[in-house]
């Protein structure tokens, strides 16, 4: 063969289905042409990887049963194309999964100022990590914890006040749900509590 081979030739050859006098030809034109080599290589990973998603969806038919050529590429393309939707589909389905589990879909830091006034609890959205601002806290330094709503401390630091408040960073996700901040002031005596809920 002096011409180089087609796709669909390359496709047939790889899965066994391209008539003998072909697969000569193309054999000997292979020889000499690694460019089609290359294609041929190609159209291998590629059949494989159909393989794999089809599973036992593709069976080689005997020879005897073999379609005409036109029907068969037909077929070929169509299974082809549910394949590589499959493929598409798995990927974007563990992609999701890695992606909400990495946490990578939330803000990186959310603000929320906090005064120890008692009311309507400030909510903010998720994310992987939150600024504390503080306000009405007494000039020294303290412990902060925060709590779920049961009391289990989920986060502790200690930090000293500034004039006008304090500024901690959280540096880590809140379930959804009521959080408190306390303040602890070196003898251990609770000075201030703060509540926030995640949505
Ligand atoms: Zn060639």
């Amino acid at each position: 063969m002096t011409r180089h081979g087609t796709e669909e030739e390359f496709e047939l050859y790889v899965r066994g289905r391209l008539p003998q006098a072909q697969v000569t030809e193309l054999e000997e034109h292979l020889l000499t042409c690694p460019a089609c080599l290359r294609q041929v290589e190609e159209a291998e990973r590629f059949v494989a990887a159909m393989r794999e998603a089809l599973q036992d969806e593709v069976k080689v038919e005997p020879a005897a049963s073999r379609p005409r050529l036109p029907v068969f590429a037909s077929a070929f393309r169509s299974r082809f194309a549910m394949a590589a939707m499959a493929i598409v589909l798995i990927a974007v389905v563990a992609g999701a999964f890695v992606y909400l589990r990495s946490g990578a879909h939330l803000a990186p830091v959310a603000t929320i100022e906090l005064t120890a006034v008692r009311g309507e609890m400030t909510e903010v959205e998720p994310a992987r990590g939150f600024d504390l601002k503080l306000t009405d806290v007494p000039a020294g330094s303290f412990r902060v914890e925060v709590v779920d709503a049961v009391g289990s401390v989920e986060w502790e630091a200690n930090a000293a006040s500034r004039v006008g408040g304090m500024e901690v960073r959280v540096s880590r996700t809140l379930p959804s749900g009521a959080h408190f901040v306390r303040l602890y002031s070196a003898a251990g005596a609770m000075v201030h509590e703060y509540g926030f809920r995640v949505r």
